[in-house]
C-alpha cells in the first residue's frame, strides 16, 4: 500500500477544498428532518455538489456517476469532514443502496433508480429492524406474497432512518416461512406513497425524530421490484450492510469532531492555562488523536482491499465499530474537557458550543447502534476475523 497521494489526487483534493471553501451553505450543525424548511435547502445542496462533480465520483458515468477510482471519493469524504460540510440528505441511497444496485440489481433497476439517487429526486429508507429481529435480522417476520404480478407485503418495520421524508424504502421480507430462516427472505423496493403504509415517527434521546415505525397492509409492490432474485434477500443485504457498516466509519463524525475538540481545548481554560496545556487532558487528546489515525489508516487498508475486488467484509466492520467507539469517546472526552456548560442545551445562553458536545454524546451512542451494535460487531470480527468459535 502506498500512501503518497499522486500528483493528481494531490490537484484534486486542492481542487474540491477550494471548491468548498467557496461554496459550502450556511447551514445548521446538524441536519432536521422535524423541519420541513429543511428538505429543500438540503436537497439543493446535494444538486450543486452534483453538479460540480463532487457527487457519486466512483459510480459508472452511465447512471450518472463520475467513473473515477474510489480514492477520489475517499478524498471527497475527507474534505467534506474536514470542512464541516452537512451530510447528504439522500445518504440511505448514496452510501447503502446505490453500491448494492451496483452490484445486485437488474439493468433496469440501475437505470430507474440510481440517477435519481444522485439527484436526490427519490430519498430513500432502509426497512431492515423489526420489533423482535435487530441483532438478530433474520428472525425478521414481515412477509410478502407473490400474487400474480405482484408482492402483497403485510408486516411492521422500526427505525426506519428518514422515512417521514422518503419516496421509497428498500426492505427485507419473508417470502418463503418454509425454508430455513436465511434462505426466505427477499429484498424488496417500495415506494412509500402506496397505499396501506403508515409512517409513525418516534422521538429520539435529542427530542428529535429522524426515524419511524412502518406498517405495511396489503401493500402492493411489482414483480420487477425484486433485487437479487427470489429467497435471496439475505446476500444482497450483506452486501448492503458491508457498505453501511464501511461507510458509517469513513463518514463518522470523529474526522469532523476532533479538529473541533482540539479548537475548544485550546480557547477554553481552567485556573488561567488553556485545557490543552494542563498533562491529563492533553494526554487524552493525544490518545484520540492516535486511534483517529490508526482508523484512518485502517480505511486505507479497506480502500486497498475494494480496489483490489474484495468485498468490505470484516474490515468494513472494523471500520464501523472503531469509528463508532472512537466518536463515543471523542464526545465523552469533551464533556469531560469542558464541564457543566457543554451539558446545558443550544438554547440556554451560557451552553458551550451551543449544546454542540451534548448533542455529539447523543449521537455518538445512536452511532454505536445503528447498522449493527458494537456487540454484534465484535462477535462478528471474533469469529470471521480471527476464527474464533461462535458463541452459543
Ligand atoms: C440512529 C439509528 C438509526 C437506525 N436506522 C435504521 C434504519 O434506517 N433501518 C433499519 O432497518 N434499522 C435502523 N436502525 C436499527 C438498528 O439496526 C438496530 O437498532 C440494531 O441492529 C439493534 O437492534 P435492536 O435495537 O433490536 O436491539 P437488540 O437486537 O434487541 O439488542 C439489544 C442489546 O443486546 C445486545 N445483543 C443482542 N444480541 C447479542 C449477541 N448475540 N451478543 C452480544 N450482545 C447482543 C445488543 O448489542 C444490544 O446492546 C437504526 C438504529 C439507530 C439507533
Amino acid at each position: 500500500m502506498d500512501l503518497n497521494p499522486t500528483p493528481e489526487e494531490e490537484r484534486y483534493r486542492r481542487g474540491i477544498r477550494e471548491w468548498l471553501a467557496a461554496n459550502l451553505p450556511a447551514h445548521p450543525r446538524q441536519q432536521d428532518t422535524n423541519r420541513p424548511d429543511w428538505i429543500e435547502p438540503a436537497r439543493a445542496w446535494q444538486r450543486k455538489l452534483l453538479e460540480a462533480g463532487f457527487l457519486a465520483v466512483s459510480w459508472p458515468k452511465q447512471y450518472g456517476g463520475q467513473g473515477l477510482a474510489a480514492i477520489y471519493q475517499v478524498i471527497v469524504n475527507e474534505e467534506m469532514a474536514r470542512a464541516g460540510a452537512p451530510r447528504l440528505i439522500g445518504e440511505e441511497g448514496l452510501l447503502t443502496l446505490g453500491p448494492t444496485l451496483l452490484v445486485c440489481g437488474s439493468e433496469e433497476q440501475k437505470r430507474r433508480y440510481i440517477p435519481k439517487i444522485i439527484t436526490a429526486e427519490e430519498i430513500w429508507t432502509q426497512g431492515y429492524s423489526e420489533p423482535q429481529a435487530g441483532s438478530d435480522l433474520a428472525s425478521l417476520t414481515t412477509r410478502a406474497e407473490l400474487v400474480g404480478d405482484h408482492f402483497v407485503v403485510n408486516g411492521r418495520k422500526l427505525w426506519a432512518s428518514h422515512a417521514q421524508i422518503a419516496d421509497r424504502m428498500f426492505a427485507l421480507v419473508r417470502t418463503d416461512a418454509s425454508k430455513p430462516r436465511h434462505q426466505g427472505i427477499s429484498y424488496l423496493l417500495i415506494d412509500m406513497r402506496a397505499p396501506g403504509i403508515t409512517v409513525r415517527p418516534l422521538v429520539q434521546i435529542d427530542g428529535r425524530h429522524d426515524f419511524s415505525e412502518v406498517t405495511f397492509h396489503d401493500v402492493r409492490v411489482a414483480k420487477q421490484d425484486l433485487v437479487g432474485g427470489l429467497n435471496n434477500g439475505w446476500k444482497v443485504a450483506n452486501s448492503t450492510l458491508a457498505n453501511e457498516r464501511g461507510n458509517m466509519g469513513l463518514n463518522a463524525g470523529p474526522l469532523m469532531a476532533f479538529p473541533h475538540l482540539l479548537e475548544c481545548a485550546r480557547r477554553v481554560r481552567r485556573g488561567g492555562r488553556a485545557l490543552i496545556e494542563i498533562p491529563h487532558f492533553r494526554q487524552r487528546i493525544a490518545e484520540l488523536q492516535i486511534q483517529l489515525e490508526a482508523l484512518r489508516l485502517h480505511s486505507y487498508r479497506q480502500l486497498t482491499s475494494s480496489m483490489r475486488g474484495r468485498a468490505g467484509g470484516v474490515d468494513a466492520m472494523v471500520t464501523k465499530l472503531a469509528g463508532s467507539e472512537l466518536g463515543h469517546d471523542l464526545a465523552a472526552a469533551a464533556m469531560e474537557m469542558f464541564g457543566d456548560y457543554a451539558m446545558l442545551e443550544r438554547s440556554q445562553g451560557d451552553a458551550l458550543e451551543r449544546g454542540a458536545w451534548a448533542y455529539h454524546l447523543m449521537t455518538s451512542i445512536a452511532f454505536q447502534i445503528a447498522g449493527g451494535t458494537s456487540h454484534i460487531q465484535k462477535n462478528i470480527i471474533a469469529q470471521r476475523g480471527l476464527g474464533m468459535p461462535r458463541e452459543r
